[in-house]
Order: structure tokens, then C-alpha cells, then sequence
């Protein structure tokens, strides 16, 4: 099923969803799946799995030259969500990125996941190389999140790219990712919210936001996407905060602002124990305020790690 059928379906009850990540190549995955059973109690209706490009590492030979390779070091996206429905009955939502992708590329892309069933996509831009530190798109390949939703919504209507004659159409739900702290590269929130709203006219079916602490950002964003005639679902996207090097790492990586409260807590802190107890606390509070508020999802960024997100649950649902 579909995220916005899932939404429809629960009728003004707020559901609960997670997030997941692809293990590092090489690493047990497992441990990721044993890692989220303990979620499964609070029927998330869907799971996200998030995709990485590749990146480039330095790889040293034995002449003492060193080449820049790419690797990707977290493949499995696909894989994992065919897993994910096997093992426990969830929607998977995987990320489709424009990043590393020509277009031929993503259809064949697009395809696997058809063929799997999977109806649901989250479509994104994607981050940057982490050594070259903007973005750049592959040749052949898309710079927006927009460009690559007009080639899921074509697919949708049965064109493809070189096919003469109409193809058998897709049938994905299209989630997009939106900043209420404003993405990084924009220059203000109002030249933002205008290419999120030109994604929703487009053919986007809900919106995910970033992480974020401070509700009020989130509670603003939603009145300025709705005054600019933004109306579909908008996730908040959440995570506890669990170690005291996240209170600068999370702003470096995602943008977002502490609140006072939640700083001052953190640094009294003897220990990351001691966090996990604050982030778990915070984010009874955060996620009462969001029910209250009448959030369609609680959607949990859980990075591997279920113990927080788990505790948060039993407290709010
Ligand atoms: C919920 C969520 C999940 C994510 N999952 C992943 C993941 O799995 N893998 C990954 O690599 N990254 C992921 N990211 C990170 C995301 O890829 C980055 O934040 C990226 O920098 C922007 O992606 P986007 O889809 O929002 O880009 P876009 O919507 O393309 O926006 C990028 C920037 O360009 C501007 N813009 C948008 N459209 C246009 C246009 N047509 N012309 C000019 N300017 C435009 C926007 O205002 C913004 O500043 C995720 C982010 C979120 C919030």
C-alpha cells in the first residue's frame, strides 16, 4: 500500500514509522533487522531505507600511489526492502536519489523496485560527494529532486524515456523531503518553500521534513506551506538526541538549531548515558506536542539504534 493510503486509512490517528539505514558493506545485516524488531511492536505501516551514492576513497598501492576509487560503502537499498516485506510485512519506502544516477539508469532502477511491488519512493536530490562538497549531477543524469518526480510521474503515466510506445504505467507514491529550518544551499525560506511547492505541483503525494527539536519550526513551516497552498501530508521527521558530540555534529551535518532547553540539559550531562535519558525525555515531550498538533506520522530517524525510539513510542502511543 501506499504512504498517503496508509495516511487516509488511520482516519486522523497518528501513525508510527521509522527510518533505516544500509549497514556498511562487509557488516553483519542482521544486526540491522534484529535491530528494528523490537519497533515492529508499534506497527509501523511503512519503513524507510535510505540510499547512498557512491563516494570517493583514497586507496594507497603498493608503488605509494595513491588513486581516489569510488566505493559505494553502504549498498543494499533494494535488497533490504525486499527483506524488509519478507520479514515483517512492512511498506518499504525506498530513497531514489538523482545523485550517481544517469536517467536510463534510474529507470532501470525504478524498475526493480516495480517488480518487487514496491509502490512507494521517496525522491530526493541527494547529498553531496563528500569530496566535493557541492553537488553535481552525473552526466546524463538529474540536478533537482523536480527533474527526477517528472520522470517517476511519467513513468506513472506509462512514458518512458526512449520507448515510441506507451509502457505499462507505475503506480508509485512519491514522498519528498522538506527543510522547516530551510535547506542549506537555499537562499531563504520563501525560495525554499517555492521549489517545494513547484515538487508538490509536479506530483509529489506527502512531504518528510528533516530532523528537527524546536516544534515551533516545525508548526511554522506547516502554516507557511499551507498559506503558499502546499496541502499534503507533512511528516515530522524526528530523532532522540543520544550522545553529547551530537549537539554540534547534528547542526554541522543537518542544519537545524537546538533549543536553549534542550543544550543546557545535554552539557549538565556526566555522561552519553545520562544524554539517552534526556533525549528520551525531550522526545516524550516533542512527539506529545506533535500528537497534540495532529502530526499524520511520527517518522524516527533511528540510525541502527531502536532503544530510544522504542521507549518514546511506549510513552506516546
Ligand atoms: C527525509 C530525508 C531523507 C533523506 N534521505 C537521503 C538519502 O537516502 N540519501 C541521500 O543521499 N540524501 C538523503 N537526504 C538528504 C538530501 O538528499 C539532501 O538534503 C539534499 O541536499 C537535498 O535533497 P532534496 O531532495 O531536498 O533536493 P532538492 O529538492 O532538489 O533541493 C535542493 C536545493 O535546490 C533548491 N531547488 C530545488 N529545486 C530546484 C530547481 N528546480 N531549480 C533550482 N533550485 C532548486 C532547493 O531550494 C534546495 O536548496 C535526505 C533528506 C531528508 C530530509
Amino acid at each position: 500500500m501506499k504512504v498517503t493510503e496508509h495516511i487516509q486509512q488511520a482516519n486522523g490517528k497518528s501513525l508510527f514509522s521509522i527510518e533505516i539505514i544500509p549497514p556498511i558493506k562487509g557488516q553483519n545485516i542482521a544486526e540491522l533487522f534484529d535491530s528494528i524488531e523490537p519497533l515492529m511492536e508499534f506497527k509501523p505501516p511503512f519503513v524507510d531505507v535510505t540510499y547512498h551514492r557512491e563516494e570517493l576513497i583514497e586507496k594507497k598501492h603498493p608503488s605509494g600511489l595513491i588513486q581516489k576509487v569510488p566505493v559505494r560503502r553502504r549498498p543494499g537499498t533494494v535488497g533490504i526492502c525486499a527483506k524488509l516485506m519478507e520479514r515483517f510485512k512492512v511498506d518499504p519506502v525506498p530513497h531514489v536519489i538523482c545523485g550517481g544516477f544517469t536517467k536510463d539508469e534510474t529507470e532501470d532502477f525504478l524498475y526493480d523496485l516495480h517488480y518487487l511491488g514496491i509502490d512507494n519512493t521517496l525522491v530526493l536530490r541527494g547529498d553531496p560527494e563528500k569530496s566535493a562538497g557541492v553537488f553535481k549531477p552525473k552526466e546524463g543524469g538529474h540536478a533537482y529532486a523536480t527533474d527526477l518526480i517528472s520522470q517517476v510521474v511519467d513513468m506513472n503515466h506509462g512514458r518512458l524515456l526512449h520507448e515510441e510506445t506507451e509502457a505499462q504505467p507505475t503506480t508509485f507514491c512519491i514522498g519528498v523531503a522538506g527543510y522547516p529550518e530551510k535547506h542549506f544551499e537555499a537562499p531563504n525560506h520563501a525560495n525554499d518553500l517555492r521549489y517545494l511547492k513547484r515538487k508538490v505541483e509536479l506530483g509529489a503525494d506527502y512531504i518528510v521534513t528533516q530532523m528537527f527539536f524546536d516544534n515551533q519550526k516545525y508548526f511554522d513551516f506547516v502554516k507557511r506551506c499551507r498559506a503558499e497552498g502546499i496541502n499534503v501530508p507533512i511528516i515530522p521527521g524526528l530523532k532522540p538526541i543520544s550522545t553529547k558530540k551530537q549537539l554540534t555534529g547534528l547542526p554541522r551535518i543537518f542544519h537545524l538549531d537546538f533549543p536553549e532547553e534542550l543544550v543546557k540539559a545535554v552539557e549538565d550531562c556526566k555522561n552519553d548515558q545520562q544524554v539517552r535519558e534526556v533525549g528520551v525525555e525531550f522526545g516524550i515531550k516533542q512527539c506529545k506536542e506533535l500528537l497534540d498538533f495532529g502530526v499524520p506520522v511520527l517518522h524516527f530517524y533511528t540510525m541502527g539504534k531502536s532503544d530510544s525510539v522504542k521507549r518514546i513510542a511506549e510513552a506516546v502511543f
